[in-house]
């Protein structure tokens, strides 16, 4: 496996792949709380997170956190 296709192996376990992406890019002022919700129980959130980070995935809720939420996390690690 080559080091691209290991660090893209979680989103096999994916939980927001059985649900479809509408409720994970909400449109500005609609809330997230659906997309957070299945986030909350899905085995790869920290995989999913982390991933979003190192790629500066600036759209959608990626580990149940939203760009807003993960820009903060990437300024308080500056
Ligand atoms: S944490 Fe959320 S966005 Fe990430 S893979 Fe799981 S369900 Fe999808």
């Amino acid at each position: 496996m080559t080091d691209t296709l290991a660090e893209l192996a979680w989103q096999v376990s994916a939980l927001c792949a059985e649900t479809g992406p509408d409720a994970f890019f909400p449109e500005q002022g609609v809330t997230a709380r659906d997309a957070r919700s299945v986030c909350m129980g899905c085995n790869v959130r920290t995989e999913c997170l982390n991933y979003a980070l190192d790629n500066n995935e600036q759209f959608g809720i990626w580990g149940g956190l939203t760009e807003r939420e993960r820009r903060h996390i990437r300024r308080s690690n500056e």
